[in-house]
């Protein structure tokens, strides 16, 4: 099953250096969700060929205009794109009346139904979930209110094991029920366990979205064990001043977060503008010698969430 983000934007700020301001595109098995929307979100979804009107979910972070100043833009190419499906926008108190004030004064009437799904940062709240996936929120400590998101996949369902189906001649028919943790009745009235029956679920998966905050401690028991985890990376140690003074962190901070974590993988971005291309090999060197499992969030990578 496809579980995998791909980076749109990881400057700060501003759009610079030929990078553009945060967005993320998450794919859980073809369904897109969009982790904030930064100017010139559109741009990079034709550039890489992200099928954008799958997208039906959106999270916004907070409302520095770095995060969320491409979302009017899309909600109106959308309905110009006759979209239909409804969309749902999760975020901070606020984003619903700026949003629509602009359709207002824009005389624009919208065809399809915006859903607005207001909440306040709070570690380990639900902010959506269904049958398969949970996306909880994580509190940043940052300017403004700011939430990030761990976005974590579920398992209604036990695995069968394929040779008990042949060993007992289980019809079909029982399949869903032994899943789901029935025993299985033989004709002769036997009993078979449902432990003898199926295999455990897998670990779920987990990718977690920490951006715009201060180096926080009180995130690591949520991010324990998670398989991919992006955090902020502003500065580099050098500027850990400016970074407590801007409410950000630095690319050390951000992999003393993923290796006190335990968790398999990082990604670092928001990258100050400060910073040219070849200058992110140094961030990337700072935060790899604390966790040496770590990659830039360059535009246009996509970062497999992997089972481990
Ligand atoms: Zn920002
Ligand atoms: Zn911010």
């Amino acid at each position: 099953m496809t579980f995998e983000v791909t980076i749109l934007g990881s400057n700060s700020a501003i759009p610079a250096n030929g990078r553009n301001p945060t967005s993320q595109v998450l794919n859980f098995n073809e369904r897109l969700f969009l982790i904030d929307c930064g100017e010139g979100t559109q741009m990079q979804f034709n550039r890489y060929k992200i099928r954008f009107h799958k997208i039906n979910r959106i999270f916004i972070s907070h409302l520095h205009g770095d995060h969320f100043f491409g979302l009017i833009g899309l909600i109106t190419s959308y309905n110009l794109n006759h979209r239909t499906a409804p969309l749902h926008i999760y975020g901070p108190e606020g984003l619903d009346e700026v949003i629509n004030v602009q359709l207002r004064y824009c005389s624009r009437q919208i065809d399809f139904e915006i859903v607005f799904h207001i909440f306040e940062p709070q570690n380990g709240a639900i902010v959506f979930e269904d049958m398969t996936m949970k996306v909880t929120s994580l509190s940043m400590i940052h300017r403004i209110p700011c939430s990030g998101f761990i976005f974590t996949e579920k398992f209604a369902e036990q695995n069968i094991r394929k040779e008990k189906i042949k060993q007992y001649k289980i019809p079909f028919e029982a399949i869903g029920d032994i899943k789901k943790g029935a025993d299985l009745q033989l004709e002769d009235g036997t009993i078979i366990p449902n432990a003898e029956l199926t295999l455990p679920p897998p670990k779920a998966r987990s990718y977690a979205f920490c951006t715009d905050t201060l180096y926080n401690e009180e995130m690591l028991p949520h991010l324990q064990g998670v398989n991919l985890l992006y955090h902020e990376s502003t500065f580099d140690k050098t500027r850990a001043e400016r970074a407590l003074e801007t409410f950000h962190s630095t690319a050390e901070q951000a992999a003393e977060i993923a290796r006190k974590a335990q968790v398999y993988k990082l990604i670092i971005g928001h990258f100050s503008s400060r910073y040219h291309e070849y200058d992110l090999e140094n961030l990337l060197k700072e935060a790899q010698a604390v966790f040496p499992s770590t990659q830039l969030a360059l535009e246009g990578y996509t970062f497999p969430i992997e089972r481990v």
